[in-house]
């Protein structure tokens, strides 16, 4: 830890007004140097890598090249008038490298939460196209998280987003809501896995008939849950169960991968989270994604689009209502068309799975089998989250104004490990978590580090709270 030398006054209008919570002041790799209240944090090992963001860590010397030929080989148009070269050769990528017959054309934006808004417009002229315009309601999930902008946050469904409610789109005749399928804490003692799964899925087809599928237009979910429910894999056979109601009621099946997709936690060495759970016969019709498409280098997200979708608009309009300055943006797609490549070159899909699932085991066997306050951890691939709880036997939440994620956060800090700390909701949906990403390039060593440094960490809070 190094004094920092320049005053510490914010002029960034995020997190912490007044002064900098957190700053990252440098890095390479896996490595960040994080400044807290005048302190340097030197060499700080990145297991989140932003907010699941950084598929190759920092100042990769591939990418600044990679860079710099995007530059001077992309050039800019308004891709709703006119594509370039760079965006159609990163759909062309992305639909290749997934399951045959999956998607077919993609759709690229700035950000997860513009995906979605996007996403959404896509739905929309879908039905109309197809003639039928009472197709409007749009079911997710509790405890969900869509973005922050007012369509995404309309379909998201959390204690966070609830002040923003007068702004969002009808949150009983548009938008509504099923129960997540939140497995550690909802799935009854009494209950298999399987009979757990039946439940949510009998209630969700419920609730289609009772609202009339003829008005129901899209069931939206993360394939993979990650700033709420904090990673909780889909219980066995949901996501087949939803992928039928959807084509048993002509609905549209729209998955989230924003944060757990292109690459993070795919099986194949490839890119969509999906096919964990899925054949590609039961592809998602929309998908969003963003996040480690441009691994941090560049702002890039998107909305990929399925052969139904598709034929419905060439079969109809062939065109598509409205459109962004900076979609499909040349620079940007070029990017991250190179940095996707290297992914692929360098199998660092398959090597981040392999390295998150055995971090994963090595956190739950030493963790859930030691007294401290972990009560679960959970996740897949490169994607994984501890939960801590005050009791484990009965999962008692601990009292909001002890802060018990960003606490964890603080301390793995000070231990040299960078994580995501979430608080609890006030209402008792969900604790407490720890959030854990680490960057596809991460070593058997880097893991080791970052596990050794999460177990004193969780030793170190379970000392002062218990
Ligand atoms: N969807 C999911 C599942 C997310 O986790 C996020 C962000 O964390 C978003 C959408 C929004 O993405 P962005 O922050 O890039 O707007």
């Amino acid at each position: 830890m190094t004094a920092a030398t320049e005053p510490q006054t914010s002029y960034v209008f995020q997190g912490t007004v007044d002064k900098p919570g957190l700053q990252v002041v440098g890095g390479k790799s896996v490595y960040i140097d994080v400044e807290k209240d005048g302190v340097v944090h030197k060499n700080v090992i990145d297991a989140m890598t932003g907010a699941a963001v950084g598929a190759l860590g920092s100042a990769d010397e591939d990418v600044f090249k990679i860079i710099n030929e995007a530059a001077r080989e992309s050039t800019y148009s308004f891709c709703p008038l006119i594509s370039n070269k760079s965006s159609e050769a990163l759909s062309k990528f992305y639909i290749e490298n997934s399951p045959e017959g999956a998607f077919s054309s993609a759709l690229w934006l700035t950000s997860g939460s513009e995906s979605n808004e996007n996403a959404l417009r896509i739905v929309r002229q879908y039905y109309l196209e197809r003639g039928l315009p009472e197709k409007v309601k749009l079911i997710s999930r509790e405890s969900s998280y869509h973005g922050f902008t007012l369509g995404a946050q309309s379909i998201s469904w959390n204690p966070r987003i609830e002040p923003f409610t007068p702004y969002l789109m009808d949150r009983k005749s548009v938008c509504l809501k099923m129960p997540p399928a939140y497995t550690y804490r909802f799935k009854e003692k009494a209950e298999t896995e399987e009979q757990y799964t039946e439940r949510l899925l009998g209630a969700l087809e419920q609730q289609i008939i009772e609202n009339g599928a003829g008005t129901i237009a899209a069931i939206i979910v993360e394939t993979l849950p990650g700033s709420t429910l904090g990673t909780t894999p889909p219980p066995k056979g949901y996501l087949k169960g939803i992928r039928a109601l959807c084509n048993e009621y002509d609905i549209i099946f729209y998955l989230d991968e924003v944060m757990c997709g292109t690459g993070r936690c795919n099986p194949n060495g490839k890119l969509n989270c999906w096919e964990n759970y899925l054949d590609a016969s039961e592809a998602p019709d929309i998908q969003t994604i963003g996040k480690t498409i441009g691994s941090g280098y560049v702002t890039l997200a998107g909305v990929l689009i399925g052969p139904k979708i598709r034929n419905a608009f060439v079969n109809g309009s062939n065109s598509v209502f409205g459109g962004n300055t900076y979609s499909g943006h040349a620079f940007n797609c070029a990017v991250a068309l190179g940095i996707q490549k290297k992914i692929l070159k360098e199998n660092l899909t398959a090597n981040i799975f392999k390295m998150g699932n055995l971090l994963g085991a090595k956190l739950k066997e030493r963790l859930l089998s030691a007294d401290n306050i972990a009560g679960d951890v959970r996740g897949v691939g490169g994607f994984w989250s501890i939960e801590f709880v005050k009791d484990r036997a009965t999962k008692q939440i601990f009292d909001a104004d002890l802060n018990v994620g960003p606490r964890f956060k603080q301390l793995c800090l000070e231990n040299g490990v960078n994580v995501m700390g979430m608080p609890a909701f006030a209402d008792g949906s969900c604790g407490d978590h720890a959030l854990v990403a680490p960057a596809f390039i991460v070593t058997e060593d880097h893991i080791e580090e970052i596990y050794e440094k999460i177990v004193k960490s969780v030793d170190d809070l379970t000392s002062i709270l218990k």
